[in-house]
């Protein structure tokens, strides 16, 4: 099958007639052709988006809010159709689609068509000066939304979303690797009532479709999230043409667990913020520091625990780590175990591909942990993004903070502890945006996300993803 660009609410094939493919992870099979969009394509995107603004920008809240609500509702109506496509194309397993990506895209078009309707502008009165400021926060007009294939739809809406209840349009990019639910969402989109022209899909390789949103001088924003490097790539293109940009980049995050945690909860959640989505997700706890009088125990019951974790493929229910994304990613994920082992790493379990009956072209490998020496080597150093972890001891919480610290990156840490002082200590001086105690991957979505360092510029969720896609303009008004 051709997967098609939604432009002004209609299918298009490429201009230039250019297509790539789409390969099924699980068995390596292609199993549809995608457009690789040219400039032309962005343009007639562009065109589309900018004719709708006027209407767009000037529908009540209410209307927004209401067309928002009936996409969040058709997306939950078609849980079962998305997730095996999600599966699909990801090589997550279906049942984790449907618990998690498909619910997820829902709940970003409901939350978000609720917190606009709760927006609030500020005003100042200047005392003394018979003049009051106010403040409009308004539609910045067309923008960019580039997304990344580890949570494919998830991710997508969750710019998507924001973007157009601030009354914004836009030109979206999901990635060439997972585009299939992003092509079912521009159905869902005419189903609801979106009016022509607000959301516009194009597809294509991040170097000339993704570049070509970046570099179009009138789309004025973009939320990108995707890896580091591709990060800079895009400010160097886009901070000489003064775009507002948010980006959300790649993450190393640490899982530090003292001994006085409860050890059933941390053992059972580390497990799933080690491998969940095969390790592809942007807040795992890849590297995992453990306090030493606790240490052989919890490798001996991690390792036991990892080990029971069936490898198969995406379709099965008892399935907990299906397939990698792709080939490419897999060969790169598989070249870190030579790194480890070469900087004197020890496999304590996983390490290899795994060959499937039925599926031995699928892109499979068993769940890894690594014991390193140093918390410097590159596989402590460098995001891996696939199911491996690091594990190594630690004595007291001033070397563990350090450890922690000394990566270039920052989206988030986790921390297993029931000591109120050390979690205020250790939580005041993290280097990470988001923080979590005692648990992992709760999310609520009023709160900001984002990370520090080389994990990203800006914050997204809640008013801050509001306040990203609104330009603010203050009115004094003296009287
Ligand atoms: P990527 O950077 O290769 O691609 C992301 C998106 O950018 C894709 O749609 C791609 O086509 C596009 N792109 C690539 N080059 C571009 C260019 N020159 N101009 C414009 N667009 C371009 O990342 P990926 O491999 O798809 O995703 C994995 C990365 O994403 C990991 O580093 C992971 O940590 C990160 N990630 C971060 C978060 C977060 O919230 N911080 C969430 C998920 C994933």
């Amino acid at each position: 099958m051709n997967i098609q660009n939604y432009i002004n609410g209609n299918f298009h094939n490429p201009i230039k007639d250019n297509w790539l493919d789409n390969y099924n992870p699980s068995n390596g099979e292609i199993y549809s052709q995608i457009p690789n969009s040219s400039k032309e394509d962005v343009e007639n995107a562009y065109i589309a988006a900018k004719a709708a603004f006027p209407g767009w920008s000037q529908t009540t809240l209410d209307e927004r809010s209401r067309i928002m609500l009936k996409v969040s509702e058709l997306i939950e109506a078609n849980l079962d159709k998305l997730a095996e496509a999600e599966s699909k194309d990801n090589g997550k397993p279906v049942w984790l689609a449907k618990a998690v990506d498909i619910p997820r895209a829902s709940s970003n078009f409901r939350f978000f068509s609720n917190a606009i309707t709760q927006f609030a502008s500020e005003s100042h009165e200047s005392v003394g000066q018979q003049a009051i400021n106010y403040t409009l926060r308004q539609p910045i007009g067309v923008v960019g939304c580039i997304s990344p294939w580890n949570l494919p739809l998830y991710l997508f809406t969750w710019k998507i979303a924001p973007a157009i209840a601030a009354g914004n349009c836009v030109v979206a990019k999901p990635s060439e690797v997972t585009p299939m639910t992003a092509y079912l969402l521009g159905e869902i989109c005419n189903e609801a009532g979106l009016p022509k022209g607000v959301l516009n899909i194009v597809h294509g390789l991040g170097t000339s479709t993704g570049q070509a949103i970046v570099e179009h001088s009138d789309i004025k924003a973009i939320s990108f999230t995707g890896g580091t490097a591709t990060g800079a790539h895009i400010a160097r293109t886009a901070a000489p043409m003064f775009k507002k940009l948010s980006l959300e980049l790649g993450g190393k995050n640490p899982n530090i667990i003292f001994a006085d945690c409860d050890y059933e909860e941390m053992l059972k959640t580390t497990v799933r913020s080690s491998f969940a989505n095969q390790g592809q997700i942007c807040l795992c706890g890849s590297r995992i520091f453990v306090e030493e009088s606790i240490y052989d125990q919890f490798k001996t019951d991690f390792v036991q625990r990892v080990k029971n974790m069936k490898v198969g493929h995406p379709s099965d229910e008892k399935t907990k780590v299906g397939a990698l994304v792709s080939k490419q990613h897999l060969e790169k994920v598989l070249s870190y175990i030579d790194i480890a082992k070469e900087e004197g790493g020890k496999v304590l379990y996983g390490g290899k591909q795994l060959i499937i009956d039925g599926y031995e072209n699928g892109y499979y490998m068993k769940p890894t942990i690594i014991e390193v020496k140093t918390d410097e080597c590159r596989v402590n150093q460098e995001e891996i993004f696939g199911p491996v972890v690091t594990i190594m001891p630690f004595s007291n919480e001033d070397e563990v903070l350090q450890m922690a610290n000394k990566v270039k990156y920052g989206l988030s840490a986790t921390l297993w502890t029931n000591d109120l002082k050390r979690t205020m200590r250790m939580t005041n001086q993290l280097q990470a945006g988001i923080v979590w105690v005692n648990t992992w991957l709760m999310r609520d979505l009023r709160t900001p996300f984002g990370g520090v360092k080389d994990s990203g510029v800006g914050r997204e969720g809640g008013f801050e993803a509001l306040r990203f896609f609104t330009e603010t303009k203050n009115v004094c008004i003296k009287y």
